[in-house]
């Protein structure tokens, strides 16, 4: 078997999704390819815009910064060192170490400075899961990094398709109506887009070893089993009997939503927090205003 694109024997990777056996060039040449046809597909962003990438130190982000500054856009990166002891030191070691590398400017926030405590201690305090707390905080935080520029996320082919499973097999028609791999600006709120949305992990991991990227493996030690990892592990599954078919699930979707007419939606008003202006619909404190004050006003 020989490479496709250039005929050379040293085929080192095969894609069974695309029937593609590539040498490691081509292959990295592919998956550049499949996230300029995501931007241009969805319209991401367009030259002369500035994209800040949210990376966490794993595979997805760090492999999209690398290949969004390769591809030659104005691109940089984000990091929130969440406070987790023996992760987010480990993360902001790699990012930093990665930044230096391929000279790619990254721009690292600790939460300790921006909201004045670590994760692990919010989640004590308040007696809540750490993981709905520090996605609320990233949001937050990345959002106010990103306003007035693009902000990227590493969500790969299998978390679009995994959330669209969920989506439809609870049938939540609204979210339905709204998933894309672009979520256009808004009043308070930076456009947000998912290039890899044509990229799979493997690929991602593949990409990041053949370019001599470090990343951090382990998930975040205080996340347990998300339910979206249980669809994922199905999508495999899936895709392991019949490759092809998530990629078709997920393409098939975002032209059949063209077809499909979802009812007018009763969206929440919006208005901005009294005091850090960020666009809430719980009232006159948006939820991140709200934790602090309940954080200073309880016992440590
Ligand atoms: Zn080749
Ligand atoms: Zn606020």
């Amino acid at each position: 078997m020989r490479c496709r694109f250039c005929g050379s024997k040293d085929v080192e990777v095969h894609l069974r999704m695309y029937n593609l056996r590539l040498c490691r060039a081509d292959f990295v040449s592919f998956v550049k390819k499949r996230v300029s046809y995501a931007i241009e597909k969805f319209r991401l962003f367009r030259e002369g815009e500035e994209v800040v990438v949210a990376v966490s130190g794993g595979k997805d982000s760090l492999g999209l910064l690398h290949i969004l500054h390769d591809l030659g856009w104005n691109v940089s990166g984000y990091f929130l060192d969440l406070g987790i002891e023996g992760a987010s030191d480990v993360a902001k070691r790699v990012i930093e170490g990665f930044s230096k590398r391929f000279a790619i400017p990254v721009h690292i926030e600790s939460l300790v400075d921006v909201f004045g405590w670590p994760i692990p201690e919010v989640a004590r305090r308040l007696r809540r899961p750490a993981c709905s707390l520090c996605g609320t905080l990233k949001r937050y935080y990345m959002n106010r990094f990103a306003l007035g520029k693009v902000l990227a996320t590493g969500h790969t082919m299998f978390d679009e398709a995994g959330t669209l499973l969920a989506n439809v097999l609870q049938w939540k028609v609204s979210y339905l109506s709204r998933q894309s791999p672009k979520l256009s600006e808004e009043e308070g709120f930076a456009r947000k887009v998912k290039p890899l949305v044509f990229v799979t992990e493997r690929e991602t991991a593949m990409y990041c070893f053949f370019q001599g990227i470090d990343y951090v493996e382990s998930p975040c030690p205080l996340s347990k089993g998300a339910t979206s990892r249980v669809f994922k592990r199905h999508l495999l599954a899936l895709e392991e009997d019949m490759p092809g078919t998530i990629i078709r699930f997920l393409k098939g979707f975002y032209s059949a939503r063209k077809q499909i007419t979802f009812p007018e939606e009763e969206r929440q008003g919006l208005s901005p927090c009294r005091n850090c202006g960020y666009p809430t619909s719980a009232g006159d404190l948006c939820a991140v205003c709200r934790m602090k004050a309940k954080l200073e006003s309880s016992p440590a």
